[in-house]
């Protein structure tokens, strides 16, 4: 029977992503990444049918008033906080995928990964050319550490991803894939390798493609990309004031806002109102109002601003940074739903990548709680 929640769903979301929690059975559902690039030190978790991502195994979740007691027999548990039951979550099943290993040895679990419920994502390439340095690194960034871990491989060969892509759908039923990047050197920014990336898993599976790089130089590249197979493009501000970004990410920072907008320009008529998207981390210092004001330059372009809340991840720079708080996040993403929604740009309509998964934010559920 399901327990009454005491928080609408989007608010549920928005606390556990804002304050983490505590698991009393860390084993429980998929098992959580560490380091690595998009929501790392997170556990899948799936509430009224939305899954998302909140995270475990940072600082903020170690002390989190929430907790996660063990599944039940039917896989339900529920979410506690002092002493009042909040709500039931769900933990996402093991990918079938994960079991298997390519001809050469590698496990597909070092190849690509499952993201929220259905995605299927990978970093083609797990380095990058703003991570060789402490001055230039991204702080918040954690692509070194899985590769140094050994939980991933440095470069995912075409083959090896087609081949990872085809088991992820006929076996878990994935439903689109997110192919990110580290920068590599060169005016591209990473735009080659996800072309080759998607030709090959474009032959191999139907499955829709986003592609997620820093603005290449030649705006050619949005048209190769689409060629090639990619149906959505990523193009990540992560922050949006200049001065704040100089500071966070001094490497990416080279490459200024006002590129990014050009860029966008550029790429919205070759994939679509919608489907060229951004990914905005709430938390490090832009205030609410620099948000929404670079959003709704972007939703005029025809880019969905993906705002998701800030998660420090163990062992950057930025590991002891807060969250941002849940009624900051509330501040954000009510009016930007609004706005979204208002711009003909829902999640809902976006084709494939992080946008329409949606896992990382509570966005989506209050696009949707809007629409209702
Ligand atoms: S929103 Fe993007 S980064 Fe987050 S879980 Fe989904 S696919 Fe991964």
């Amino acid at each position: 029977m399901e327990i009454p929640v005491s928080l609408s769903t989007e608010r549920l979301i928005n606390e556990l992503q804002t304050h983490g929690v505590r698991l009393l059975d860390p084993k429980a559902g998929v098992e959580s990444r560490r380091g690595g690039a998009g929501p790392s030190d997170h556990k899948a978790l799936t509430v009224d049918g939305v899954t998302f991502m909140a995270p475990v195994h940072t600082a903020p979740a170690f002390e989190s008033p929430y907790t996660i007691e063990k599944p039940d027999a039917s896989g339900a548990s529920q979410v506690w906080r002092e002493g009042v039951a909040m709500g039931e979550v769900r933990f996402p099943a093991r990918p079938r995928f994960y079991d298997l290993t390519t001809a050469d040895g590698v496990p597909y679990s070092k190849i690509a990964t499952l993201h929220g419920r259905d995605v299927l994502a990978t970093t083609v390439l797990q380095s990058c050319i703003r991570y060789q340095s402490r001055t230039k690194t991204c702080q918040f960034c954690a692509i070194g550490q899985s590769l140094a871990a050994g939980r991933t491989i440095e470069r995912k060969t075409p083959r090896q991803l087609a081949e990872v892509a085809r088991a992820a759908v006929e076996l878990d039923g994935v439903k689109h894939m997110v192919m990110t990047t580290g920068t590599p050197r060169g005016s591209d920014r990473g735009a080659e390798i996800l072309c080759e990336s998607a030709s090959a898993v474009k032959a191999a599976v139907y499955l829709p493609i986003q592609a997620q790089c820093e603005p290449p130089a030649d705006d050619e590249w949005f048209i190769r990309l689409k060629t090639s197979g990619v149906d959505t493009l990523g193009m990540h501000l992560e922050v949006v004031t200049p001065e704040l970004r100089a500071r966070i990410m001094p490497g990416k920072a080279e490459v200024k806002v006002e590129r990014y907008l050009e860029a966008y320009a550029a790429a919205v008529p070759v994939f679509g109102r919608g489907q060229v998207s951004t990914y905005i981390l709430a938390g490090l210092g832009d205030t609410a109002q620099a948000i929404l004001d670079i959003s709704a330059r972007l939703i005029a372009l025809g880019v969905y601003p993906f705002v998701v809340p800030f998660v420090p991840i163990s062992g950057t720079p930025l590991e002891s940074h807060p969250t941002p708080s849940a009624d900051f996040m509330h501040a954000i993403l009510k009016p930007l739903s609004k706005m979204i929604v208002e711009g003909g740009l829902k999640a809902a309509d976006i084709k494939a990548g992080c946008g329409k998964c949606g896992a990382c934010s509570a966005l989506s559920t209050y696009e949707r709680t809007l629409a209702s």
